[in-house]
């Protein structure tokens, strides 16, 4: 019912525009911000930032805020945020939703070599080779150790603590045009690009299939069971339903 307070757990464009689209259908919605980044995109309306302390954490806030339904728009790799979320909101006896973005498929000139996790990334670089790697400020971890390679790192923020000195570190912000991906891959001579699979646009895929550069792609990790939207309209929808 419009007015009910919904906690939207974001950290994504998604969250930020499903925060957007429930205040619009007239929900009271407050968002949560991990607080990692030192200046993110804020959501329209009320945010809150920082941790909860664990279900039981998020649970108490649930209880004491007067939320009536838990959203959880955070990122497809954030798998301890969404564990918490659904365990949160049973212990506080709310229902919990999911907004995913749907996964990204291997299209006909794609060429993955699928992973489990980061190391296993880190892994099946060949050695020698030059890598473009777009895993994130937190997923460069497992790549450090290997001198054997050239690391070109797209991040948002500069990584703490710092990069090899041998790295080469772009800080940029997506999105970024197919002109501007095939741009770069050409310019760093890129042989292989390492991403996780977090969906949404797919310039880096096109422009590395269309130049037949291979890619490794870190699967999801699994989430809990839950309703799932694919998008801020479907889980309005949903919201609407279970309130
Ligand atoms: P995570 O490993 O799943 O969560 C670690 C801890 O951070 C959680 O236990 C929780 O602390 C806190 N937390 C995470 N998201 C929160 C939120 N939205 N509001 C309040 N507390 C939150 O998460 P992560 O992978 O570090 O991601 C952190 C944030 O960045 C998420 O909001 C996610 O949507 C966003 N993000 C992540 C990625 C990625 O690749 N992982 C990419 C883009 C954006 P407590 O246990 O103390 O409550």
């Amino acid at each position: 019912m419009p007015g009910e307070r919904i906690l939207v757990l974001g950290g994504t464009a998604e969250a930020r525009a499903l925060a957007a689209a429930l205040a619009a259908r007239g929900f009271a919605v407050v968002s949560s911000l991990a607080g990692v980044t030192s200046r993110p995109l804020l959501p329209e309306g009320e945010v809150r930032t920082g941790g909860f302390g664990g279900a039981e954490g998020l649970a108490r806030y649930v209880r004491e805020e007067g939320v009536a339904l838990v959203c959880d728009a955070t990122h497809p790799f954030a798998a301890k945020i969404s564990r918490n979320a659904a365990e949160g909101a049973r212990l506080a006896g709310v229902p919990c939703l999911r907004l995913e973005r749907p996964a990204w498929t291997p299209q006909p000139d794609d060429q993955w070599t699928e992973v489990a996790d980061l190391a296993a990334a880190a892994d099946v670089i060949a050695p020698g080779a030059r890598v473009f790697l777009t895993t994130g400020r937190k997923g460069l971890d497992p790549f450090r150790a290997r001198r054997d390679i050239t690391v070109v790192a797209r991040v948002i923020e500069r990584p703490e603590p710092p990069p090899p000195p041998s790295w080469t570190v772009i800080a940029a912000r997506p999105p970024f045009t197919a002109e501007s991906e095939r741009a770069l891959l050409l310019s760093e001579r890129i042989d292989v690009v390492v991403t996780k699979n977090a969906g949404g646009r797919r310039e880096k895929l096109d422009a590395a299939a269309a130049l037949g550069i291979p890619v490794v792609m870190v699967r999801r990790p699994l989430k809990p069971p839950a309703p799932v939207a694919a998008s801020a309209e479907e889980m309005v929808a949903l919201a609407d339903a279970a309130l």
